[in-house]
């Protein structure tokens, strides 16, 4: 057979994998760094779920979206463009399309919440001669990753006669941090050498130094414990009491930046998952009206299970979508509301694990994903024999193939590790519920729940071109 048959051959059987760099034009090679660079202007402005929630709104009234519950009251025909915020932590966008809801809409849901370090409610302590912080971990974290690193502080306290304060302290380059401490190589032996990792680094022992100026003279019990309340008093306002009621996470206080002489890559605290709420949040403040209503999703608490008010297991998203139904005019009764949502389609937006140079094991390599090879499809999650996880069906997992390949979007499949090897779950089985097609797609990364996750600009800028193409799709 001559080479040019064989190489015809090959191409029609073939599952051919697709670099991203090597389909791009220069032209959408230079947009697809421009779209990065905003990209990381988000996440460094992004660093809580509260803070990535405010970015979220802020981009999408400059769009003309309207804030949903002021539509509630009073009618105002001809608004198409809406967002519902709830608790300040979970967002909702939509573009209503011409078709009735009824028929379902196009949903892409993504989380905001990362992993991170919660201050505790009765934080404040002293040792030694320094005040220090405890707190909680949230999510799953390798815990020596958060050691020896500048933490900002980010949050919201009730204060006793109910104010309302915000602090961020640690991102502008001028402001102090704080930090984790870790043990010198020269002592760790003894106590770690034959410790298991998952043993070497206890929870309770993630503390931050806050301070080391006393208050008071040395007859004074818990004088750098006072030194650090009296400064936060006379700055804030704060008292002790009022932490109870404050959620403040300790989060990498460095920001994003270019990785590698070329700068293909992007390595920034958050990534998981608020590439997905970025890139959905662009395609769809840059979708035009659409047949099928258009909805964006960014939910918190994915971390630790989407658990409470603010997380997928939540009614947010029913309430949106009777509210939907509700400024549109059309039937909010029960069954309107299970047809509207039974008929639509959903994204989970989330990251995959990439595979690792260094760390090829833990993945089967055939179905593993890689960075740079485009929008990662991943048909199931879960742990064992597929348990915890929403598989799409063959049917959506199709359509979404059709959709990319005609689109000409650069994608790839994935799966969380080797079978047996570990795994995890997304968003998807909390809205597959709903008896909605479910599918899990986001970019695949590097680090994941690291202080520092490495993501591919290819993946990134292919993620927004499918999220936006998915928008599109009117059947
Ligand atoms: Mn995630
Ligand atoms: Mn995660």
């Amino acid at each position: 057979m001559d080479k040019a048959r064989l190489k015809k051959i090959k191409k029609t059987v073939q599952k051919m994998e697709t670099l991203v760099f090597d389909q791009l034009s220069q032209k959408q090679e230079k947009q697809l760094f421009k779209f990065n660079e905003n990209y990381k202007k988000f996440l460094n402005k992004s660093k809580t779920e509260r803070k990535a929630a405010i970015q979220i709104v802020k981009a999408s009234e400059a769009q003309g979206f309207v804030n949903i519950d002021t539509l509630l009251t009073k009618k105002s025909k001809n608004i198409n463009k809406v967002y519902k915020v709830f608790q300040g932590r979970c967002v909702a966008l939509a573009i209503l399309g011409k078709k009735p809801l009824l028929s379902g809409a196009n949903i892409i849901a993504s989380h905001i919440d990362s992993p991170r370090l919660d201050l505790k409610q009765v934080p404040f302590y002293e040792d030694l001669s320094m005040g220090l912080i405890k707190t909680h971990y949230y999510g799953g974290i390798r815990k020596y990753h958060w050691l020896a690193i500048p933490l900002a502080l980010h949050g919201t306290i009730i204060t006793s006669n109910n104010k309302n304060i915000e602090i961020t302290i640690g991102e502008d380059p001028d402001d102090p941090v704080f930090t984790v401490t870790d043990l010198l190589p020269h002592l760790a032996g003894k106590i770690q050498a034959n410790t298991k990792l998952s043993e070497a680094f206890e929870g309770e022992k993630l503390n931050l130094i806050a301070g080391s100026i006393p208050l008071g003279n040395d007859e004074e019990k818990n004088r750098f414990k006072l030194g650090l309340l009296n400064l936060l008093y006379k700055k804030y306002d704060f008292t002790e009491e009022d932490f109870v009621s404050a959620e403040i996470e300790a989060v990498p206080a460095e920001k994003a930046r270019d990785i590698g002489f070329d700068r293909s890559m992007i390595g920034s605290y958050g990534q998981d998952d608020r590439v997905c709420a970025y890139t959905s949040l662009e395609a769809i403040l840059n979708t035009q009206p659409p047949d099928k209503t258009a909805i964006a999703l960014f939910f918190d608490k994915e971390e630790i299970g989407s658990e409470g008010s603010s997380g997928a297991k939540s009614n947010f998203l029913e309430d949106f979508m009777s509210d939907l139904l509700f400024i549109s005019g059309q039937g909010t009764d029960n069954r309107s509301l299970r047809k509207s949502l039974i008929n639509s389609s959903c994204l989970s937006a989330d990251v995959n694990a990439a595979m690792d140079p260094d760390f090829k094991d833990v993945h089967e390599t055939m179905n593993a994903a890689k960075l740079g090879f485009g929008i990662c499809i991943t048909k199931f999650t879960g742990t064992g024999g597929k348990s915890g996880s929403s598989d799409a069906s063959a049917e959506f997992v199709g359509k979404i193939r059709q959709i990319f390949n005609k689109n000409k979007i650069v994608w790839q499949t994935g799966e969380l590790g080797k079978i047996d090897q570990g795994g995890g779950g997304t968003v998807a089985k909390f809205l597959a519920k709903f008896g909605m097609n479910v599918l899990d797609c986001g970019p695949a990364i590097l680090s994941m729940h690291s202080p520092f996750e490495v993501s591919s600009k290819a993946d990134v800028y292919m993620t927004y071109l499918g999220y936006k193409a998915f928008y599109s799709d009117n059947d």
